[in-house]
């Protein structure tokens, strides 16, 4: 199959969280499975030509939308690691050329919905150009949703022959973000004022990129199979889970897997010594390492302190509402807690208060630091991750692999990740992490003192616990299969039929 990947950040290239993990790693798996992968993302000014030697393909693509008519430059590059796949970078300064990718101090660029409309546009003009017309375009989250809705609601793109055959896979990386703006963007977005509608794009008197494009898309599959419920309900659907739910016959959930070279403590270059499941020794001098560069008190052979960890958005969702309100006691407990993360303003003051008050106790980087975040996982014990909502999650995997045993609320891909530590899972080898279900500061507490209290009376089953997660399998082959699965489904039924 020829398949195109769509997505607006991509790592290593531009990366703000879990979206670009995935975008780097599955077009390698499919590429892996004998598919002819491409990549296209927007050339960010963030994005080191140096770095990446990236090749002009074409001088321009012409993209005329009712907002105005630009011509973009198609630069290509190709994936860092084995087995490489081709990226092409869409390069417009004034649009891309900016120190971050979506927003600046929490504020969103005004322009946004525009920026990716030319994006999204140029995508799709740029195949007839490079004379290379994918089967199947995998569209991500709500930068790319236009992408569908202009292979359906553009006419010159419906009834272009080669571009009007393509098939369109979107994929859910997290359904809060859906790219909401004032409805009279909708003339300027080059979309036919008739598709403002509320089958389509029209939500709540605003456009709704996302909604197109979930409206449009052949199929859908989100990133954890209990994710792919939990939209079609209330709590976590975002106004979105009457049409998810009447989507459901071509929703499917397929867990996201993790980069295994980039995120392996055997070969880890940014670690103070490499471990593996069979040698765990060394990760006592990687938690040493990261408890030197915070300041706190190191182990000793008679006192060994659990260390708390996260890395995270500091966002609602990722549970900081209910940890804030526990600090405290977790404290109390004696255990150190170091923490990397950006976002939120409240929760910047609040852990820079608390890493002050606690110096001996408290670490603390408020930013994003990918070296940092490989050298927490590899020195922490214990990881927590009390999300509200969690489409899959990557940090629980990536803490797995590096004998970081997760503290988890049972939500989305966390509940299809982490095996709950019961007296019976325990014994019997299997548990991965300890699962709370309630979205309440008690019961997030009652989980970390478990943890805690198993880290230091329990060595036993706490080697058990590392031992059950270091051997855990999420490579992305299985999940990328899934995938391939689904889009040869579509052709098939195209081939068939002729059409959804
Ligand atoms: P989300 O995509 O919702 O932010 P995920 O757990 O799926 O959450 O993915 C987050 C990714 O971003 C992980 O690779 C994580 O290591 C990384 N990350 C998050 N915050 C930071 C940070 N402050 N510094 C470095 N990496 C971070």
């Amino acid at each position: 199959m020829k398949i195109l990947f769509a997505a607006s950040e991509l790592a290593p290239l531009a990366k703000t969280g879990g979206l670009a993990d995935v975008a780097g790693a599955l077009p390698r798996a499919l590429t892996e499975l004998g598919h002819d992968v491409r990549a296209v993302m927007p050339f960010y000014g963030t994005i080191s030509r140096e770095k990446y030697a990236p090749k002009l393909v074409m001088p321009e693509v012409l993209v005329s939308l009712p907002a105005g008519r630009r011509a973009l430059r198609v630069w290509e590059t190709t994936s860092p690691s084995e087995p490489v796949f081709p990226i092409y970078l869409l390069e417009d300064a004034a649009l891309f050329d900016r120190p971050q990718l979506y927003a600046e101090a929490g504020v969103e660029y005004p322009d946004n919905a525009l920026r990716f409309a030319y994006y999204c546009m140029a995508a799709i003009w740029m195949l007839k150009g490079l004379h290379w017309i994918p089967d199947v375009i995998v569209c991500n989250d709500w930068q790319t949703a236009l992408i569908p809705t202009y292979l359906v609601r553009n006419r010159t793109m419906r009834l272009d022959p080669q571009l009007g055959k393509i098939r369109t896979l979107f994929a859910i990386h997290n359904l809060s973000y859906q790219g909401l703006y004032p409805n009279y963007l909708v003339y300027q977005l080059g979309v036919p004022w008739a598709a403002f509608n509320p089958y389509e794009m029209e939500f709540w008197g605003r456009i709704n990129l996302l909604k197109g494009g979930l409206v449009h898309s052949h199929k859908l599959v989100t990133v954890s199979p209990t994710y792919a419920r939990e939209i079609q309900t209330d709590e976590f659907g975002c106004g979105l889970e009457g049409l998810l739910h009447t989507r459901r016959q071509d929703l499917t959930g397929i867990l996201n897997g993790i980069d295994t070279q980039v995120w392996n403590p055997a070969q880890d270059p940014n670690l103070a010594a490499a471990y593996t499941r069979q040698n765990k020794r060394p990760k006592e001098k990687c938690k040493r390492d990261l408890q030197e560069q915070f300041g706190l008190p190191l182990d000793t052979p008679r006192k060994q302190r659990p260390l708390l960890t996260v890395i995270s958005r500091l966002a609602n969702q990722k549970g900081f509402d209910l940890l804030t309100e526990i600090m405290p006691q977790v404290l109390r407990t004696g255990a150190q807690f170091v923490l990397l993360g950006t976002g939120q303003p409240e929760y910047h003051d609040y852990f820079r208060e608390l890493a002050a008050a606690h110096p001996q106790q408290v670490g603390l980087e408020l930013g994003f630091n990918d070296a940092l975040a490989h050298q927490i996982e590899a020195g922490g014990d214990i990881f927590l991750m009390p999300s509200h909502f969690e489409p899959c999650g990557l940090n629980q995997l990536y803490s797995l692999r590096y004998g970081n045993v997760p503290v988890v609320r049972k939500t989305g891909g966390l509940a299809d990740s982490i095996i709950n530590a019961t007296p019976a899972t325990l014994k019997a080898g299997k548990a991965t992490g300890f699962m709370f279900t309630e979205y309440k500061p008690a019961a997030l507490l009652a989980a970390v003192r478990k943890a805690v209290a198993t880290y230091e009376n329990d060595r036993t089953h706490w080697r058990k616990l590392m031992d059950a997660g270091m051997q855990q399998d999420f490579s992305w082959e299985r999940s990328a299969r899934e995938y391939e699965t689904i889009m040869q489904g579509m052709l098939d039924a195209m081939a068939t039929r002729g059409g959804r």
